[in-house]
């Protein structure tokens, strides 16, 4: 590994101040402040990071058939839209055959630098979700279970001491002790594709479940307007609350209540990206569903209205987001980059010992934002 050390000037991404960071192959060594540069030098933020990928440009990490070649290909593509950290996610197939895709990835990973940089963690959503129409969204209802310490171990057993976020629905039979074990074991658990009471949702935290996974979605188009799962989400506890930010799975209007109702470092972004995303619109595969995406980035499945998964790129999100909430990129940074590193224990910021894949951006959010990621030599 090369230890040469390079330096790049631009304004911090908080403050506004000029700073000039050095930094290696692996990490920031140093940040200083610097003489104003020039106009158009380039802003320097904390990488982003990404919870929920389940697939990109094209490649879908759901089948089977995923080689570790196509997976560098899906790297690629998400480090040109931005984003050098994620966690990939695989979604409900058999528990299974969950299990031996995960194990087969995380050999790959362990072996080749460029995934173990990229994978940060690992994010399991299903199959222990609900089973009621709507939200199921399009995770395939006949193989999902119940979850239980046992198959929390055998989870473990493969991603070791991974990063490693499970979303399930904590009502169904067996949750409360696999939360709680899951937990025990440095996992983290959020709620999701679930219809939980209030009581049930209570419990649930108290066993030590602190996330809820894309709220808004994976829930029916046509609620109860006395008493809905988004409603009691918010009455509840203080969840680390995921919004996928490209103004179609969550409208604009409720992207803006969700962010004056929680507080704001307990929101994070995720694209939950398919294979489409960083790809062109046409048809794609998740796992064994069929979807196809159209010119609004909008993922359906052929005939039917629910949404599965988005193809929105990281760097989109920002922009969007920026724009449903009226404000500059550099206020919802944090929401995809330091707020869901921080909960999963993931070194950020821009300091002494923070990773040096940091983001170089430039342009606005109303012409188009570049982001670039930091690519020591
Ligand atoms: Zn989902």
């Amino acid at each position: 590994m090369s230890t040469h050390i390079q330096s790049i000037t631009g304004r911090h991404w908080k403050t506004g101040d000029w700073i000039s960071i050095e930094f290696n192959q692996k990490k920031i060594l140093c940040v200083s402040s610097a003489a104003h540069g020039s106009r158009n030098a380039p802003w320097l933020a904390p990488s982003l990071l990404d919870l929920q990928v389940n697939g990109y440009g094209g490649v879908d990490f759901q089948k089977q058939s995923l080689t570790e070649a196509s997976l560098m290909k899906a790297v690629e593509a998400l480090n040109r839209d931005g984003c050098p950290r994620f966690f990939l996610t695989l979604t409900t197939s058999d528990w299974p055959s969950i299990l031996s895709k995960l194990k087969r990835i995380k050999v790959w990973r362990d072996n080749n630098p460029t995934l173990r940089e990229c994978i940060a963690g690992w994010h399991v959503e299903g199959p222990f979700l609900s089973e009621e129409p709507g939200y199921c969204g399009a995770h395939d209802t006949s193989v999902m279970e119940d979850p239980s310490p046992e198959k929390i171990n055998m989870l473990k057993e493969i991603t070791q001491t991974d990063p490693t976020l499970l979303t399930l629905a904590p009502e169904r039979p067996g949750s409360m002790e696999s939360i709680l074990h899951a937990s025990q074991l440095g996992m983290r658990v959020s709620l999701g594709h679930t219809n939980a009471d209030t009581a049930c949702l209570s419990a649930a935290a108290s066993a030590g479940a602190t996330g809820f996974t894309h709220l808004g979605n994976a829930c029916p188009q046509k609620l109860d307007r006395h008493d809905n799962l988004i409603f009691r989400v918010l009455d509840s506890e203080s969840w680390m609350t995921g919004i996928i930010p490209d103004g179609v799975h969550v409208s604009p209007a409720l992207f803006r209540i969700l962010h004056n109702l929680i507080p704001l470092n307990q929101i994070y972004y995720t694209t939950d990206a398919m294979s489409a995303a960083g790809a062109a619109p046409g048809r794609y595969t998740i796992g064994n569903i069929e979807v196809e995406v159209g010119d609004d980035q909008v993922v359906r499945q052929p005939g039917q209205s629910n949404f599965a998964g988005s193809a929105l790129k990281p760097s989109e999100g920002i922009t969007r987001a920026a724009r449903m909430l009226h404000t500059n990129w550099r206020d919802v940074w944090n929401h995809f980059s330091e707020i869901p590193s921080r909960w999963m224990g993931l070194p950020t910021g821009l300091h002494a010992g923070a990773p040096s894949n940091f983001s170089i951006v430039g342009g606005d959010v109303t012409v188009g934002l570049s982001i670039q990621v930091n690519k020591p030599a």
